[in-house]
């Protein structure tokens, strides 16, 4: 169960946050729990999270390891601070920051380079959903952006499935229209992976994902977890989300 804070709180609301939110979770032992925080705040986050089982990601990386690439963040200097996971891909990278599929893999693969593990986005846009060409979208996003893994690497990332239009948009896909592209994308794995890869791989649902949809959401089979945007905010909503 993973929360994207994207670009809100401070390092002072990051520490307010896991004072509440730690106790919360304490007793969901059987599933991992990572906040991917903003880059400023991911030392405020690995200090509060010390001792507990919750986990720290970040939201991007640069896929060089140092060098002239100012505003950048590299693999090792996330490892170094004791970030355990990354998020690549994410729709509003696409969308605003010029990421493709093939930046998507040099990202993943120097992520795993360098220890972490990343958490992969891939998802359609409203018109493609609408035009019928969802799986073909999600089949060029794997094969561009997952398919270039080896099956070592592969065997260290999760998937997000996140249908763009429900992202931060409340329109949350039903399960069964999530279920059809989660099954979709593990077909594609089985193709390229094998099936003990496929069915060992962790692929979560994103988009609007709130306390009162995450159950029948994770009610379905190739539903394996949730990546949290808004509702990953407040302690309260996180934690109930993560406690489903
Ligand atoms: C996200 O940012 O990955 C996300 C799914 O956002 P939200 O839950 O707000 O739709």
């Amino acid at each position: 169960m993973a929360g994207n804070w994207k670009m809100y709180k401070t390092a002072g609301d990051t520490t307010a946050f896991f004072e509440k939110f730690l106790p919360l979770v304490a007793s969901a032992t059987d599933r991992d729990i990572v906040i991917c925080a903003p880059y400023v705040n991911l030392p405020a986050a690995i200090a509060a999270v010390s001792g507990s089982r919750v986990e720290v990601g970040a939201q991007n990386l640069y896929w060089g390891k140092e060098g002239a690439f100012t505003g950048e963040i590299s693999g090792p200097m996330l490892t170094a601070i004791g970030c355990k996971w990354v998020i690549v891909g994410h729709s509003e990278r696409r969308q605003f920051f010029g990421e493709t599929d093939a930046t998507v893999l040099k990202r993943t693969q120097a992520a795993l380079e360098h220890g972490l593990l990343p958490i992969v986005c891939v998802g359609e846009r409203l018109e493609e959903r609408e035009s019928g060409s969802t799986e073909a979208v999600l089949k060029t996003q794997f094969d561009g952006g997952i398919a270039g893994l080896t099956p070592e690497q592969f065997s260290k990332i999760a998937i997000a499935y996140e249908p763009v239009w429900a992202i931060g948009t409340g329109k949350t896909a039903t399960p069964e229209i999530a279920q059809q592209a989660h099954a979709y994308i593990r077909g594609l794995i089985v193709e390229k992976f094998g099936e003990a890869a496929a069915a060992a791989s962790r692929i979560l649902y994103g988009g609007s994902v709130k306390p009162d949809n995450v159950k029948n959401l994770m009610g379905q089979t190739d539903i394996d977890g949730a990546l949290v945007g808004g509702a990953s905010l407040e302690p309260a909503s996180f934690g109930a989300i993560v406690n489903h």
